[in-house]
């Protein structure tokens, strides 16, 4: 059930630390022009520097006119994760105070959040997404207007330039890993923004400060891409606009759309219906070598042969990410994450193929989708993988994929 009434539109900022996150919101509180705004700043660290900035610039912007901009600090945690409930809580607290009518009975005219550093923006837009036993979701309070990531283009620049060229995936991670990797992290960000601030372009070139959007496109097609300095960025492009969609959103990233692509259902990834892009990348992004492809097999692999080949690494190599099946665990559906030199399998579930040889499940309880890509003797057991990379080399990669193909089953 959604409640009547006037829900407030919510901002959320994401990027690295450094990238210029307060800079760009103080930038923004200088543009509220009297309107009811309220903050969350999120800060992992003991001492919130952040917040002391933030205030600093509610003061020098004629913020606080004495109607109560409230500033809410949420510490001890990153509010994607660890403290998503305490977020979710001060937004509907935030929500509600301005519809009862708290000290000035006016409703906020919007709702602004800068997450920690490590934040995954798509973990803050599940918080809209979901809904309680009860039926009830953040939704029905606030409404979220946009993920917002800032990007440093110069830092983006070297962290892209230093996995994505030469350099080997490494070993291969172990299933459970929970330290984040940086590179992972950048990719994530963009993955899910609806908008990308490309902020301090006036410290690199013109060349490199194309190659940054061009890099950004390659990731995440759908997201809009604005080149600013010092974090001087309209409220009319950040704020005043609603771009987040809960489909399209979370399935703006470049693997999404291409897995999603090939699914004859309704996506897995994105909860929703398929995304369907016509394009793999512009004219723009294949300027710089941006390209992506799938790789699709009805064989297993032999790990011990994936695994020395992601030893050997990938040139070129920005982002895997697919379904994997392996001859050592064949019941096992593989999940393969590459990101620059890091690579990840998880076990998402079992194979529909080896529920039903196993009895756990009959031919008639598979979905239609699962039905759709049936192909005997192996059911839904296949290699489905999506590559994106700059100037990688496509034949070397499906060959040298090919070979870890086991025909032997
Ligand atoms: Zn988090």
């Amino acid at each position: 059930m959604r409640v009547v009434g006037s829900r407030p539109p919510v901002t959320v900022l994401c990027g690295f630390l450094g990238a210029g996150k307060t800079t760009v919101l103080n930038h923004l509180l200088t543009q509220s022009e009297g309107a009811r705004w309220a903050l969350i700043v999120n800060d992992v660290g003991a001492i919130n520097i952040d917040a002391r900035l933030v205030a600093q610039g509610m003061l020098a912007s004629g913020v606080d006119d004495g109607r109560k901009q409230p500033v809410i600090e949420l510490g001890n945690g990153c509010v994607c994760c660890s403290i998503k409930d305490e977020l979710a809580e001060s937004l509907a607290e935030l929500a509600l105070t301005g519809r009862s009518g708290g000290p000035s009975g006016e409703p906020f005219d919007h709702i602004i959040v800068e997450t920690t550093g490590v934040a995954e923006p798509r973990g803050v837009a599940q918080l809209f997404l979901q809904r309680n036993p009860f039926g009830r979701s953040l939704a029905d309070l606030a409404s979220l207007s946009s993920l917002v990531t800032v990007v440093d283009a110069a830092h983006f620049l070297s962290l892209w330039n230093s996995r994505v060229a030469k350099h080997p995936p490494g070993e291969l991670e172990s299933v459970g890993e929970t330290k984040k990797d940086l590179f992972d992290l950048m990719l994530v960000q963009i993955e899910s923004a609806d908008l990308v601030l490309v902020n301090k372009c006036d410290l690199v070139s013109a060349d490199e400060l194309e190659a940054v959007h061009a890099a950004i496109e390659g990731v995440n097609g759908r997201a809009e891409r604005h080149s600013v300095e010092r974090g001087q960025v309209s409220r009319e492009v950040c704020l005043d606009r609603q771009l987040f969609d809960p489909r399209a959103s979370l399935s703006g990233a470049r693997w999404i759309q291409r897995l999603n692509a090939l699914a004859p259902q309704p996506g897995k990834f994105s909860g929703a219906t398929v995304f369907k892009s016509g394009r793999t990348t512009s004219s723009f992004s294949a300027k710089y070598g941006l390209s992506s492809f799938v790789y699709q097999a009805r064989l297993p692999f032999s790990r011990v042969r994936f695994e020395s080949l992601l030893r050997n690494g990938f040139p070129g190599l920005v982002r895997a990410k697919g379904f994997c099946w392996w001859r050592e665990s064949p019941d096992e559906m593989g999940f393969l994450s590459i990101a620059g030199r890091r690579a990840k399998v998880d076990t998402l579930n079992y194979w529909w193929a080896a529920l039903v040889e196993n009895g756990k499940a009959s031919l008639e309880d598979r979905p239609e989708m699962i039905r759709a890509l049936w192909v005997e003797p192996h059911g839904d057991r296949r290699q489905e993988l999506v590559f994106i990379g700059q100037s990688m080399d496509e034949a070397a990669i499906r060959a040298s994929l090919d070979h870890c193909l086991v025909t032997s089953v």
